[in-house]
């Protein structure tokens, strides 16, 4: 049955439906030269939901708690620093249910975010892109120290919610889509929710679960929406004691795999998911029985002008077809 949805009310409930349940799709061809036959990579596909990125459940969970104890109410001012994905989550839900949104994004963030930002109607303060998000973060709670009432402050590095929006929904997701046969799980740490509800969740599942954080190898990387700890401000919800393993990736590995990807398993990816996979295929290869999952965060569209840009040398058609 197609149903009108008149409202925002009843679109934003729609929409939040449509949050999370993402397939895990099985990396048959990238594993096949170099991993034994034991051993299962998977990947949730996180652009599915309706954002295009994993950010949807965060946000989505942050705003949903926000609203339960009263704080977000109509006239305030949803403001968050981001790297851009939460940024497009905010955007979307807050024009779907009618609240305005103000985000601080280092200016480096791609062409393509930007543009989503602004055309959902954010209101967006770029920040000095050397300062990572850590130089947005200061932006915000200058702002919210001025204007305390004017503002639903989520702060995403900082509000449990954003962690457990994994604990309640990816974890549980991946332990049913591999029949509780997870073995590893790898994810890319940006606020680090995305690895610490989810790998909180399996532990407690699942005891003997190995748990392995991504990080970029160099502070100035090309790995957007991940964060290089060791000289990052570390996110408040961060527990180490959830890693049992750190890798670093270097950006040009990493963008080399996601052209890889493309071309062997026709899937578009990001360069923070080429990132994952590039650590979780490193897990792979010491295993001779296992299944390891990792985190696709968004899809290579939203990065496509700069990840693909060797790949716009086809001839004009007079040439090729002549
Ligand atoms: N990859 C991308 C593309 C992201 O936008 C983010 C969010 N910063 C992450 C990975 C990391 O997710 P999390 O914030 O949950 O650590």
């Amino acid at each position: 049955m197609i149903t009108m949805l008149h409202t925002g009310e009843q679109r934003g409930a729609v929409l939040s439906s449509l949050v999370g349940n993402t397939p895990l799709l099985r990396l048959a061809n990238v594993a096949r030269a170099e991993v034994g036959q034991g051993v299962e990579l998977c990947a949730k596909a996180e652009w599915y939901n309706p954002g295009g990125s994993v950010k949807d459940r965060a946000a989505l969970h942050m705003l949903n708690e926000g609203i339960q104890r009263g704080a977000l109410t109509p006239e305030k001012i949803i403001i968050d620093a981001t790297s851009g994905n939460t940024g497009i989550a905010y955007a979307m839900f807050g024009a779907v249910l009618g609240y305005r949104v103000q985000l601080a994004v280092p200016a480096n963030a791609t062409v393509e975010r930007k543009r989503l930002l602004a055309a959902y109607g954010a209101d967006v303060f770029y920040t000095d892109p050397l300062e990572g998000t850590d130089g947005a973060q200061e932006i915000v709670r200058r702002l919210v120290q001025q204007h305390p009432d004017r503002y639903f402050y989520p702060d995403q590095y900082n509000n449990p919610a954003n962690w457990q929006a994994h604990y309640v929904s990816t974890a549980l997701e991946i332990l049913e889509q591999t029949h509780g046969r997870v073995t590893h799980f790898v994810a890319g740490l940006g606020t680090t929710g995305t690895f610490v509800g989810t790998a909180r969740r399996l532990k407690e599942t699942l005891p003997a679960v190995r748990c392995i954080g991504v990080q970029p190898d160099s502070p100035l990387h090309g790995l957007e929406g991940l964060k290089h700890l060791r000289t990052a401000h570390v996110p408040g919800i961060f527990d180490p004691s959830l890693v049992d393993e750190m890798i670093e990736v270097a950006s040009e590995e990493a963008y080399e795999m996601a052209r890889r990807v493309a071309r062997e398993e026709g899937l578009l990816i990001g360069p923070s998911s080429a990132a994952a996979l590039v650590a979780a295929l490193r897990i792979a290869k010491g295993l001779t029985h296992g299944v390891v999952v990792t985190i696709f965060a968004d899809h290579g569209t939203r990065y496509a002008s700069e990840l693909f840009r060797g790949t716009d040398h086809a001839a004009p058609y007079a040439y090729r077809f002549a």
